[in-house]
């Protein structure tokens, strides 16, 4: 970044302290991970410059002949690795993959939606009330059983009963296996499509660390950023069984895209979505998706023993929510000690939570990105133990029913979490650690 350094010395500067911070930190936020070289490569280059708004041999401006190899090429990886017959990979991002399934498949503000709660995993995109998919379309959510897991029995009898026009499985917070042939048969008997995203377990999947909902839903989508470990961006994609159902789906879905929801689209993104579907065909990227699984089963057991109480009581893939209710430490204290002791987390809300979206009852973490860096399972017993010892430290901070109460002392909590011995002593100890563990 020579040239950047000498013209913007303050975006360089910037840069750099976020590489610091991602090299300093255990970045154990599911949803993020760390993208290869290769992939970081492609990003910055000259493909940014091009405008090729279209599809590959269907342009609207001149010069893209590259473009058209790049794009071709990453459809082609995309089909082979997930075995698809039809995939777009032009969507900027999964919020807008979502979308364009929507208005490719229902009919604005009269076909219906139904998806998992935000409040119980899953995605602003699934129907909420507060995303366009909420506002442009009806929707109908369902929720998670007393144990924390999908009750299939519970969202056949409400799939039946509200008729949707589409059942949207795979989560952001669901630590469990999702039985995609279950949900196929609660749509057959809805007469719902089904549309499986993926986002957080696409990595897993073409891994073999988590079955492939291809032979059972309509369309598949997934981010490309997660457990992919792309760049950021999307991949809609149709199945044998979608194009069965309506042959035109796939044209429905290019034209969602373009010209629907999007114009250009950015092709050095897609140069990049090409290196990590190559990179994710090969056998470390397998070897990596099923050492994530272990790692995340060896963390919740030493939680466990730490009497940590997790959400559906352990984890089958790559992430673990923690219910902090035995602890009696609020979600938002819980993750901001976290950070300050090195270790980075989300606050999340978990089933049944009665406190303030903002202020949720559980934190939820993941080892996508710990085992890109070379973690194993015996570098969680250090991980849980590290965890432990700085929610001991915010053990008895009592955050105030009243809202105004509430600010000033997550203020004032802030400022003494900040200066904390305790927590500063575990934050040097994970900088020395991840030091062993070099960034892609
Ligand atoms: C992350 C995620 C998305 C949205 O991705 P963005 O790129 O942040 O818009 C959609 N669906 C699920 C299940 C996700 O986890």
């Amino acid at each position: 970044m020579k040239t950047l350094r000498k013209i913007d010395p303050q975006i360089y500067n910037l840069i750099k302290l976020e590489e610091k911070r991602q090299k300093e930190v255990l970045e154990m936020i599911p949803s993020e991970n760390y993208a290869s070289s290769a992939v970081l490569e492609a990003l910055g280059t000259v493909l940014n410059n091009k405008y090729s708004e279209g599809y590959p041999k269907k342009r609207y401006y001149q010069g893209n002949a590259v473009a058209d190899s790049v794009e071709l090429l990453a459809q082609d990886r995309a089909k082979k690795l997930f075995g698809v017959p039809y995939v777009n990979v032009q969507a900027l991002s999964g919020s807008v993959m979502n979308l364009a399934v929507y208005f490719a498949t229902l009919e604005p503000l009269k076909g219906k939606i139904m998806g998992l709660s935000l409040a119980f995993g899953g995605h602003l995109t699934h129907g909420q009330k507060m995303s366009a998919s909420g506002k442009f379309f009806k929707s109908v959510l369902y929720t998670l059983g007393e144990d924390g897991k999908l009750d299939y029995e519970k969202i056949e009898q409400q799939a039946i009963a509200e008729k949707p026009d589409i059942i949207v499985c795979g989560f952001t917070a669901y630590p469990r296996i999702v039985d995609f042939k279950q949900f196929a048969q609660i749509a057959d008997k809805a007469g719902a499509i089904l549309l499986a995203d993926i986002s957080h377990i696409a990595g897993l999947i073409v891994g073999g660390a988590h079955p492939s909902p291809v032979p059972y839903a309509h369309i598949v989508t997934t981010t490309t950023h997660k457990t992919l470990r792309g760049p950021r961006g999307a991949l809609i994609m149709v199945t044998k069984k979608g194009l069965e159902k309506d042959p035109e789906l796939s044209k429905k879905i290019d034209t969602a895209i373009i010209p629907g929801l999007q114009g250009g689209p950015h092709d050095n993104q897609t140069a990049a979505i090409a290196v990590a579907l190559l990179e994710a065909s090969s056998l470390k990227f397998k070897q990596y998706a099923k050492q994530i699984v272990k790692n995340a089963k060896a963390l919740s057991d030493e939680l466990i023993k730490f009497k940590f109480k997790l959400v559906s009581n352990g984890t089958d893939n790559h992430l673990i929510l923690i219910d902090l209710s035995n602890k009696g430490v609020n979600g938002a204290i819980a993750a901001f000690a976290l950070e300050v002791a090195g270790i980075v987390v989300n606050k999340n809300g978990i089933p049944f939570d009665t406190n303030p979206p903002f202020y949720p009852g559980g934190i939820r973490l993941g080892t996508p990105a710990i085992t890109t860096r070379g973690m194993k399972e015996k570098d969680m017993i250090r991980v849980a133990a590290w965890i432990n010892r700085a929610i001991e430290q915010v053990k008895n901070e009592r955050l105030p029913e009243n809202k105004e109460e509430r600010s000033v002392f997550m203020k004032d909590f802030k400022k003494r979490a900040l200066k904390n011995q305790e927590l500063l002593k575990i934050c040097n100890e994970v900088k020395s650690f991840t030091s062993k563990f070099p960034l892609p």
